[in-house]
């Protein structure tokens, strides 16, 4: 084996099992912080309170960063409703089917967590028989039901839940015997494993590397304003590390890294494309390019801030995202690849 794969799936499911809806990230960047600190790894945090690992290269003028984001799909109580349920407003944008029947926790404003489950507000065939099949799952069908024995609004405020408190989903993690990853959140979670795998390699084995390099920890991608201030003064490439889209009438794949050349925000530089592809031939790396229809990414963000940056997408493919997600180690070894290759590149 090339490189520990335990120690990627190891922390990629400690990041997974920490709840991060965006706008909701402090705890899941204070066990990155932990974990950087633990091997003496040096990082800034910004504002915003994404978090910054440099590692110094040759040409500190041309530096180049890559992202990845922890900040995921979740939701947030809209109103607590007469009999006990509380009415949801989604973070992030997904399909409520996606979490229909889901399995989630309440935390309050003090820290307090509660269970509960993801329900349409007609759940039962045996009471509303077609209608509970129909129903269209959409936010104002769908309510959380607390695992409390709650019956009123007055019940669910003395529990000291509010309007503004966050929901996280059930990530349902499993990691096969023959290596499929099966969660919700491989977006973008698989890419802050990667990432951190990668730092960690690059100081351990002591590479040297021919441009500084950052690595960005973004927490506010699925907002669309993650990447949109704060990068590092001399970036001059910036590869946003995010989940490749396979699927229907795509070319992605979930055992490949994928090598995004447009998506709704436009294509990405083609010089730095042609570059990443061209390691990926050098070194045997696995890949797809391909074009995702609705996607934009914290690269697009960057630009979209007037950043002047040359940009590239690249990531492990992950199947049905936003939904229960599904990708392969191999794409995910393949995309630590090429991102430990890339650095070296000059
Ligand atoms: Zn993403």
């Amino acid at each position: 084996m090339k490189y520990n794969e335990q120690l990627l799936k190891d922390s990629l499911i400690k990041i997974l099992n920490i709840p991060s809806p965006t706008g909701y990230t402090e705890k899941i960047i204070q066990y990155i912080k932990d974990d950087l600190s633990s091997e003496n790894i040096l990082f800034n945090e910004t504002n915003k309170g994404a978090l910054i690992v440099t590692i110094n290269g040759k040409n500190d003028s041309y530096q180049r960063t890559f992202s990845a984001h922890v900040d995921t799909l979740g939701a947030m109580v809209k109103a607590i409703k007469g009999t006990g349920a509380l009415a949801l407003v989604p973070l992030g944008g997904y399909m409520m089917n996606a979490v229909d029947g889901e399995n989630c926790t309440i935390t309050t404003l003090s820290g307090d967590n509660y269970s509960g489950t993801v329900q349409s507000t007609k759940p039962s065939v045996h009471i509303s028989g077609i209608d509970a099949r129909e129903l269209k799952r959409i936010p104002e069908n769908m309510e959380i039901i607390i695992d409390e024995k709650v019956f009123s609004k007055q019940d669910v405020e003395k529990l000291g839940i509010n309007v503004g408190d966050i929901i996280s989903f059930d990530t349902r993690t499993r990691i096969t015997e023959n290596g499929f990853v099966k969660s919700r959140y491989l977006d973008d979670k698989a890419s802050v494993a990667i990432l951190l795998f990668v730092i960690k390699h690059l100081i351990k084995e002591k590479i040297q590397l021919p441009f500084t390099t950052n690595f960005f920890i973004s927490n506010y991608e699925e907002v669309g304003h993650g990447a949109k201030a704060a990068l590092p003064e001399n970036t001059k490439e910036f590869i946003a590390v995010d989940m490749g889209a396979p699927g229907l009438d795509q070319n992605s794949s979930e055992y490949v890294t994928c090598i995004c050349a447009k998506d709704t925000s436009g294509p990405y530089d083609y010089n730095l494309r042609k570059k990443l592809i061209n390691v990926c031939k050098v070194n045997a790396i696995p890949y797809k390019v391909d074009v995702y229809p609705f996607y934009s990414s914290d690269a697009s963000a960057a630009l979209g801030a007037g950043y002047d940056i040359k940009t590239a997408l690249i990531g492990p493919g992950v199947f049905a995202s936003h939904a229960y997600e599904r990708t392969h180690m191999d794409s995910i070894l393949a995309t630590v690849d090429l991102v430990l290759k890339y650095c070296q590149e000059a």
